[in-house]
């Protein structure tokens, strides 16, 4: 199912003359990670070391490679150009070509006029089949380039859902190819038009309108909760590609002045029970944009983003709300 690109990652990493190499990996592909060492040290005579710390992504360089490895190869996800990993980290996207020729009827009947077409890297290469299906079928396909933290047409991060912005105003819709839920809600939200996703891996069509509302009411209830707050903890992540220091410093500004008091707390695992021995009455995190969302039930206290800050200070309304998302001009680093 997976093509991990061999080839390309023994002549990179012989290329770099490097006499130990790092693998780092998601979840997803670690039961991988032992035969893909082996071959590789085959392949170019070098020593493997795996790297068994969870990956979420690109913005999670493991940045202490260079105590035990000449260089890092990070297999499952794209580079982020605007983070520059530096020249001894090569990114693998490993590329999923799967067969949804069953799923597309069924989005069809819930696809509306134009329809932009997004996906994560894994499924890229499945963008021009769809098309192609989508505009045989009468519709016009649209497809949209991110900014600097994206590589791919049509690629989207779920902290950065810029590929939408040139289909603004000319998608009616939208077809997402991919697991997962978090990066086509963000679409949702964003837009406030239809989206459909097709799921390769659970081989599933569905629409997001519901969960759209759920969560937005969700948030809703966080800001309401948070507006009472006096002493909020902001939270910066250390993971290279998440960091974001200078938004957390402007975030403190505009709290104290508007009568809050703020910390600023770094860590690289966000849980729980990390912020336990922390006095507040609310967190906001600046790290990755899922956070907030898909642990917010784990935290005791509400967990806001910073778009949502600014609601809770009435520096912006209700109607103005979105996720969060990191852009290729803030892409950590801060
Ligand atoms: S910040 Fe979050 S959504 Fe963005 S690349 Fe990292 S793990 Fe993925």
């Amino acid at each position: 199912m997976y093509d991990f690109r061999l080839d390309e990652v023994s002549r990179w990493i012989m290329g770099k003359g490097a006499r130990t190499f790092a693998l780092q990996m998601p979840e997803g592909l670690k039961s991988h990670a032992q035969e893909l060492g082996r071959e590789l040290e085959e392949r170019t005579g070098g020593k493997c070391v795996l790297i068994a710390d969870p990956c979420y992504g690109a913005c999670d360089v493991d940045q202490s490679f260079t105590d035990y490895a000449d260089v890092l190869v990070q297999f499952g996800h794209a580079d982020i150009p605007s983070m520059q990993a530096g020249p001894d980290v090569l990114f693998v996207e490993v590329f999923m070509d799967m067969d949804i020729s069953s799923l597309l009827p069924r989005a069809l009947p819930l696809l509306k006029g134009s329809v932009g077409v997004l996906t994560t890297v894994q499924h890229v290469r499945m963008i021009p089949s769809v098309v192609k299906w989508l505009e045989s079928n009468g519709h016009t396909a649209l497809v949209g380039k991110g900014d600097s933290r994206i590589v791919f047409e049509g690629q989207v991060l779920g902290c950065n859902i810029s590929a939408v912005e040139p289909l603004k105003g000319r998608a009616d819709s939208f077809l997402y190819i991919g697991s997962g839920d978090f990066h086509p809600l963000s679409v949702a939200i964003e837009t406030d038009r239809p989206v459909v996703v097709i799921d390769p891996l659970m081989q599933e069509v569905r629409e997001l309108s519901e969960l759209r509302e759920r969560i937005l009411r969700q948030r809703h209830g966080a800001i309401v909760r948070a507006s009472e707050a006096k002493r909020f903890v902001i939270l910066v992540s250390t993971k290279v590609g998440q960091r974001r220091l200078g938004m957390a410093w402007d975030l403190r500004r505009m709290l104290e002045e508007n009568g809050r008091s703020a910390d600023v707390i770094v860590l690289e695992e966000f849980h729980p029970d990390r912020l336990l021995p922390f006095d507040a009455d609310a967190f906001v995190s600046t790290a990755c944009p899922r956070i907030a969302i898909d642990d917010y039930l784990r935290y005791p206290k509400p967990l806001l983003t910073p778009v949502e800050v600014e609601i809770v200070l009435g520096l912006r309304s209700w109607d103005d709300y979105r996720l969060d998302s990191i852009t290729g001009e803030a892409s950590g680093q801060e």
